[in-house]
């Protein structure tokens, strides 16, 4: 689904001919790719209770194809000539206990059939595949995933013990006939008296002949198809045709009319997901231009979200006239989550994909549609913050790349967006109850960049701020680290890496813990004086030389006796590692140690400067020092030999003394 149609380079009548009448010398056997003969054993032996879902998957590709043709007679009206009305049609021939689904649109050719019914064609189905895998108990999967993902074409095989396929391509006179059993492999045979499009004829197992009972058909479409925009028919005995369904684009009915199962449907139609819609927008502008909007937040993350193209799958119709998947400039990447369907009447309907993206037009449906979502989703954070944390967790990193990419939207994309912090727990918060708790004297918005899942919350740069009451941001995705240089302030403060320039903490108090103690200078009965310490600073930076680029004492420690912070200016530490798993080049940045001069580490090293003979031990603590430092920020240590040769010096004499 979602294809674009075929547009082969016209052959000459005769050559078309030649070539067809070489295929069809004899009926062929192919194979189909290993794959699918997986996913046909696992139908076969299915023990899915729904079957009825085939159904919807062949009524599905029946509306593709027929959307197909409707595209491409926009420039050749002629395919339609001598068939114009686009439908489905459904019959049973109970004698021969089968169900026959038959369409009327663009039909398939030898190479399509062989690619198309041989392979795996789609997404949906390579995603259900890969869950497939991940997913051990494999009879489990079967059953839950089989009606999630919906495995097109192929599952037609939970119900049929044979499929035929007669088909016919819209712009080719010959016609074929394909065929299986669906165990290994299939045939092809030419057919001319297919009729244009697929007539798809499934020979029913025993088991399955509820399926011919026009009761239960007709139950199954108002269940999954009544959003299908072509009449969906069945065939009764005496040969009168019965409409099945509405037959009109659910997005052109009244928002009230639609119920959420028809949402459903359409979202399954449209998004090719399992689950539901977790959020829908149906938006009908009028005005200047004038188009509708039906799209879907999906309540889980689609398998190509961190696909680097960043294609969305919103699709674009005119006029009800299916254009285009990959309408590029529809929806910006930052919402390319979304799934549904904008339907425009403004747009000329003989409107080239190509040519699309620069149409003016489309860029002022975008923004109107972008602007609605936007405003959709601050609802739904005021009304229930605990369904839009769900929505959060699943496409908050990639809702933060608008706040780079597109300034027309920052503003609301930072009020949007949310985060964890030093005292918020597993709740998330937003920039402005960050700004409503910022302590007195506070002036910037104080944030920690790392990897969730490297323990960032014990990170040492953070003491100061435990000690202090004050509250951390904790930035884990990448993409924190683009947004934020650009974003420069939130309600007019700026944003402050913690382990990043000098920490201006010593400003603020410190909170009183139990015994009435500082808890920054708790256990400070003794400090080592300013001078002993500066003289340490001074033998640490002579040591360690060109290793960092400063070393200074720090209001930002209180239990650990060292840290790194990049100095002001420089690539953020954790930014640059970033990119070094990422292969991009980075300069060696030197950073800055910060010791805690309250610590009794380092106090007892200042109170070993001025003592004679100790030269040799304080060279060994600076250098261990830094390497301690390097640790917890959780960088390799350049030389883990030293490290450990002086180490195991120190704990000798230690033990020893
Ligand atoms: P999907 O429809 O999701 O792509 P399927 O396995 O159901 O996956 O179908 C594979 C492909 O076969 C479709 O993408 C389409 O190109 C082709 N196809 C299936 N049914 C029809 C049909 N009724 N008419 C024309 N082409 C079809």
């Amino acid at each position: 689904m979602g294809e674009a149609p075929v547009e082969e380079a016209p052959q000459s009548g005769a050559a078309k001919a030649e070539s067809a009448k070489a295929e069809s010398a004899k009926s062929e056997t192919h194979e189909f790719q290993a794959e699918v003969s997986k996913l046909l054993d696992l139908m076969i032996n299915s023990l899915y209770k729904d079957k009825d879902i085939f159904l919807r998957e062949l009524i599905a590709n029946a509306s593709d194809a027929c959307d197909k043709l409707r595209y491409a007679a926009i420039t050749e009206p002629g395919l339609l000539a001598d068939d114009p009305d686009l439908k489905v049609t459904l019959s049973v021939d109970k004698e021969a206990r089968t169900l026959t689904i038959q369409d009327n649109g663009i039909g398939m050719n030898h190479e399509d059939l062989v690619q198309n019914l041989g392979t795996i064609a789609r997404s949906g189905t390579e995603a259900f595949l890969k869950q497939m895998k991940e997913n051990e108990d494999e009879a489990a999967a079967d059953t839950n995933l089989i009606g999630q993902f919906g495995v097109g074409f192929y599952s037609s095989f939970m119900v049929a013990s044979k499929v035929e396929v007669f088909t016919r391509r819209a712009d080719e006179d010959t016609g074929w006939h394909w065929e299986s059993k669906g165990r290994g492999k299939f045939s092809i045979l030419r057919d001319d008296s297919s009729a244009r499009g697929a007539r798809i004829i499934l020979h029913l197992r025993k088991t399955e002949a509820d399926f011919l009972d026009p009761l239960r058909i007709r139950h199954i479409i108002s269940t999954y198809s009544d959003h299908i925009a072509l009449p969906i028919q069945l065939l009764e005995d005496d040969g009168t045709a019965q409409t099945l369904n509405e037959g009109s684009a659910l997005w052109t009915r009244p928002a009230s009319d639609i119920t959420e199962d028809q949402h459903k449907e359409f979202y399954r139609h449209v998004a090719h997901l399992p689950g539901d819609p977790w959020m829908t927008v149906h938006m009908h502008a009028e005005g200047r231009f004038e188009y509708t909007a039906l799209v879907y937040v999906p309540d889980m993350r689609p398998f190509d979200l961190f696909d680097p193209a960043r294609a969305h799958r919103v699709r674009l119709y005119v006029k009800r006239v299916f254009i285009t998947e990959e309408c590029d400039g529809l929806v910006p990447g930052y919402l390319r989550f979304m799934r549904g369907i904008v339907d425009c009447n403004d747009l000329p309907l003989n409107v080239s994909r190509e040519t699309l993206q620069h149409n003016p037009l489309l860029a002022k449906i975008s923004s109107g549609l972008v602007k609605r979502i936007l405003s959709e989703l601050e609802k739904k954070a005021k009304k229930e913050p605990e369904n839009y944390a769900d929505f959060w967790e699943n496409f908050g990193a990639v809702l933060k790349e608008g706040i780079y990419e597109a300034s027309d939207s920052r503003e609301k994309l930072m009020k949007l967006a949310r985060f964890r912090s030093l005292t918020s727990g597993e709740k998330w918060i937003s920039l402005g109850d960050y700004v409503a708790a910022m302590a007195e004297g506070q002036e910037a918005i104080y944030y920690l960049s790392g990897s969730a899942d490297a323990g960032l919350e014990r990170s040492p740069q953070l003491e100061g701020f435990k000690a202090r009451g004050i509250d951390v941001l904790f930035m884990t995705d990448p993409v924190d680290q683009f947004w934020l240089p650009t974003a420069a302030d939130f309600d007019g403060k700026a944003f402050r890496s913690i382990t990043q320039g000098s920490a201006d903490l010593d400003k603020f108090e410190t909170v009183k813990n139990s015994s009435g103690e500082d808890a920054a200078a708790a256990g400070d009965d003794e400090k080592a004086s300013d001078s002993d310490m500066d003289k340490l600073i001074a033998l640490v930076k002579l040591t360690l030389g060109e290793e960092v680029k400063d070393v200074r004492t720090s209001s930002r420690l209180t239990e650990s006796p060292v840290c790194l912070v990049a100095d002001e200016g420089d690539v953020d530490m954790h930014f640059e590692r970033l990119l070094r798993q990422h292969q991009q080049p980075v300069t060696d940045q030197k950073r800055v140690l910060e010791i805690n001069p309250s610590h009794s580490l380092t106090r007892a090293l200042a109170a070993l400067v001025s003592r004679e003979g100790a030269s040799e031990a304080l060279e060994d603590a600076a250098h261990l020092l830094l390497d301690q430092a390097r640790i917890l920020e959780g960088e390799a240590l350049p030389d883990p030999a030293s490290f450990s040769r002086r180490l195991a010096g120190l704990l000798t004499k230690t033990l020893s003394a």
